[in-house]
């Protein structure tokens, strides 16, 4: 079989590409999908197991509810139809890391069908929307590790049970781009949602998608292979241009495409096909005997949906329309839920939402990524921002000062007005201090206060600096300006 030959873009121009995403995304519940074994990550291995998740004869599952409605809010945040009736089903292969020998999971009567998900503009400005053709309900198998041992392989089964939702996109997507952008969208309404912790990282996302090419202009679909081991957004979208690349060279030398799948080598920038073994499957489907039909009646299905947090399209709306954000400042604020909460709650407390967007842009961005931090620990709560730049509105901290009162709340936890008192930044504004101040700093440099008095007004900035230093930084530079005019009759 062809390796994936280097992207030769003259052919590839005269196809287009078709691809539809298949996204795991593993449910933020406390227990497993069908026992009460913690589903956290990160546990010693085999530590969060019981005979459900480890297929003991006689071990009956008992669906977790928190799961279901986890998975019903991401159904209704993507528009989908969500099933009053849907059915578990058995997907039967047999692979070490899966204990019962099969994977509870939904086939042909899935939780939701038959919705959508807008990503933005594509670059003639048309909007783009992408169907999803269903969500549904499953749980995960367990690891198998092969660095652990030498000569063999571990099997940890911590992950084995915990709840997914996997969201199978149509076959939508026309570029590495958008899919990109698709999976962008769709995992910050997922965090938005709260329905996931979205870390690639710790497999709580995976991705796998379908890919064809066709000449432009035809409108049948293409012969598809699938596409695996993508675990990064940029490595999906690398790993689609180097299918659909040996795709396209396929097709253009005559030959024809055969439906297998891919394996995505992240470490040589290439795809090769899975063996045989990997790929061909006969997962015998039948219904779950031991789980009865899941029926969720209308009424509760209502109130999910009304209970939905707000998701990031509308907090973006809201934000443009309460603070007046541009679309820079808008992308960066809205990125993460605590990010967006957090600047609301100093431009609530503040009342001037440019100032509070400038600090935790500049300032507290730039220290969570110096020290490596998120958000959630962030030592600076918005109360204390917000009276930090309400000290420097009513010019009682110099700007500068208000920096050094800043670092001074992150090491100490401390309230700004009282690092400001302790550390004397706080600003003098009052006549008798300044006017000390100036006279030392005028008796110090004769001459260059006769050339200013003389009508030299380029000194006055220089002789701010120097009032400026006398203080300490303390004086009020605005007040120092107007001192200094008044002394030559300005
Ligand atoms: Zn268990």
């Amino acid at each position: 079989m062809t390796m994936a030959p280097a992207l030769v873009p003259a052919i590839c121009d005269r196809y287009e590409m078709v691809v539809g995403l298949e996204m795991h995304v593993q449910l933020k519940t406390r227990t497993k999908a069908f026992c009460n074994c913690s589903a956290q990550f990160g546990g010693a291995p085999n530590v969060n197991t019981c005979p459900v998740c480890l297929g003991l004869p006689g071990a009956l599952p008992v669906l977790n509810a928190q799961a279901v409605e986890l998975a019903v809010r991401a159904a209704h945040s993507l528009c989908c139809k969500v099933n009053e009736v849907s059915i578990f089903a058995r997907k039967n292969y047999f692979y070490p890391d899966l204990p019962k020998g099969y994977q509870i999971t939904q086939y042909d009567k899935p939780l939701a069908e038959n919705g959508h998900l807008d990503i933005g503009e594509r670059s003639d400005s048309s909007p783009v929307t992408i169907r999803i053709t269903r969500v549904h309900l499953e749980e995960d198998a367990g690891k198998s590790l092969h660095d652990r041992f030498a000569a063999s392989t571990a099997i940890d089964l911590n992950r084995a049970g915990v709840p997914l939702i996997e969201i199978v996109s149509e076959p939508d997507l026309r570029s590495s781009k958008d899919a990109g952008a698709y999976l962008r969208v769709l995992k910050q309404t997922l965090e938005f949602l709260g329905v996931s912790d979205v870390n690639m990282e710790e497999g709580s996302l995976r991705v796998d998608a379908n890919i064809s090419a066709r000449l432009r202009g035809e409108t049948k679909l293409g012969v598809k292979s699938e596409v695996k081991n993508m675990n990064s957004f940029s490595g999906v979208e690398r790993a689609l241009e180097a299918e659909f690349s040996r795709q396209c060279g396929l097709l253009d030398s005559g030959q024809r495409i055969i439906q297998q799948t891919m394996l995505w080598d992240a470490a040589r920038e290439e795809v090769r096909p899975a063996r045989s073994k990997e790929a061909s499957h006969d997962y015998r489907y039948f219904p779950e005997p031991d789980l009865p039909p899941l029926i969720l009646s209308q009424d509760w299905l209502c109130e999910v949906k009304k209970q939905l947090p707000e998701l990031p399209r509308d907090k973006r709306a809201r934000f443009i329309k309460e603070y007046a954000l541009g679309p820079a400042d808008l992308d960066v604020l809205t990125s993460s839920v605590l990010l967006a909460d957090y600047f609301e709650a100093v431009a609530r407390q503040h009342g001037d939402a440019k100032a509070a967007a400038n600090w935790v842009m500049g300032e507290v961005l730039g220290t969570l990524r110096m020290t490596n931090t998120s958000i959630a620990r962030f030592r600076v709560r918005p109360a204390d921002l917000s009276g930090l730049l309400n000290l420097v509105r009513d010019g009682k901290v110099s700007h500068s000062a208000a920096k050094r009162v800043f670092a001074s709340m992150i090491e100490s936890g401390d309230r700004p007005e009282q690092i400001a008192e302790r550390e004397g930044l706080l600003q003098v504004s009052d006549s008798d201090s300044l006017g000390m101040w100036v006279d030392a700093v005028v008796s110090e440099n004769p001459d260059e206060w006769e050339r200013y008095r003389g009508g030299e007004k380029k000194l006055q900035g220089v002789f701010v600096g120097k009032i400026m230093k006398k203080s300490a930084g303390r004086a009020d530079p605005k007040r120092v300006n107007q001192i200094l005019s008044e002394r030559v009759g300005g």
